[in-house]
């Protein structure tokens, strides 16, 4: 680890490692699911009781199923494929839920100067990246136009969403799996359970910490799998990671990758990878591909608005950027030199 990083961890150390004594009897309960949301599950939580805690992975579990069936877009019978089937055509009703996050994902559009773009969809069904096929530059350009949040209508009132032209298709999968998180985390703390990890793919959250000490999350390098770029310590906060390497193929030279710029319909490359920290896993999911699209700085900026934001970029010259609250300390500047007589 340089200094560099040494320094950011550190920070991060003294801003969030509460020294709490570890639990009495410690009991901790883990379980990996691959077959929820196309990604991975992970839920880890301590509880006294075997069965509580068996007993709460299975709630989480099963609300990432229920958040699964309405919200993907490979699922034709969902509450989603049956919006992008209709809306263009009518205002269509939709639960609360499904409202309610199509609101926050409407929020976060603004909030990144419409980076995050739920309509990307409307170019970025054309990709499939495990069968290594994108679309061609004519296609591109006929889909565009209907990428654009503006696009996207709701009615609290009906509870209903429309699209205002055709060809609009939304897609979640840059929120869902953060909001997945967060219900996840939602039901532990019914339940009492004050120290848990939950994660989906890139998004986690965190309540509490592990054994008296901070969870560390570590940062990988874009292009070397099994290699960190930094280690965080974290208590309860949330955190996302978007990486161009996740989902991919390489063409002549060029990365198609599955964050797409709204405003090109290419896959967006100003950064290799983006991580960000904030109470909610909503928040970072919403928030972790802004750097992509906008570029390291000006989404360092959004995140300095927001006030309760911390990221670290990793740019394609290789160069990690740290939001204010991480960035390492300045070196120390020596004992104070004494004042001249007579000040
Ligand atoms: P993960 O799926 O591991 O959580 P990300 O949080 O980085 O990964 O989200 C990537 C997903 O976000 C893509 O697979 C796609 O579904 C969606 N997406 C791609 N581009 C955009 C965009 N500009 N705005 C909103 N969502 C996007
Ligand atoms: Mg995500």
């Amino acid at each position: 680890m340089n200094t560099r990083r040494r320094g950011a961890a550190a920070i991060v150390a003294t801003l969030l490692a509460a020294a709490l004594a570890p639990p009495a009897r410690a009991e901790w309960f883990k379980r990996v699911d691959d077959g929820i949301m196309g990604t991975r599950i992970v839920v880890e939580l301590w509880s006294e009781q075997p069965t509580a805690g068996e007993h709460a992975i299975d709630a989480v579990l099963a609300e990432m199923r229920h958040i699964d069936a309405a919200m993907s877009t490979y699922k034709p019978d969902s509450e989603v494929s049956r919006v992008n089937a209709e809306a263009a055509r009518h205002p269509v009703k939709i639960g609360a839920e499904l409202f309610g996050l199509l609101q926050t994902a409407l929020e976060y559009s603004r909030i990144t100067d419409g980076a995050f773009d739920i309509t990307y969809a409307s170019v970025g069904f054309m990709y499939d990246f495990r069968a290594r096929h994108h679309p061609d530059d004519q296609q591109i350009a006929a889909a565009l136009p209907a990428v654009n949040y503006h696009h996207l209508v709701l009615d609290r009132a009906t509870r209903s969403v429309r699209f205002t032209q055709a060809g609009v298709r939304i897609d979640l999968g840059g929120i869902a799996k953060g909001y997945a998180v967060d219900r996840g985390i939602e039901i532990l703390q019914r339940l009492d359970i004050r120290h848990a990890l939950v994660s989906a793919g890139g998004d986690s959250r965190i309540i509490g910490d592990r054994f008296g000490k901070p969870w560390i999350v570590g940062i990988r390098h874009p292009d070397r799998k099994d290699e960190v770029i930094a280690r965080i310590p974290l208590v309860d906060t949330a955190i996302s990671t978007s990486g161009d390497y996740e989902r991919y193929f390489d063409e002549r030279g060029v990365r198609y990758h599955h964050i797409i710029d709204p405003r090109t319909g290419h896959s967006a490359s100003a950064v290799r990878s983006a991580t960000v920290l904030a109470p909610t896993a909503t928040r970072t999911d919403g928030l972790s591909k802004t750097a992509f699209v906008l570029g390291a700085e000006a989404a360092l900026r959004i995140y300095a608005r927001l006030g309760d934001v911390e990221a670290i970029l990793v740019r394609p010259d290789g160069k990690v950027l740290y939001s204010r609250g991480l960035e390492p300390a300045r070196p120390n500047p020596g004992p104070p030199v004494p004042k001249p007589a007579g000040e």
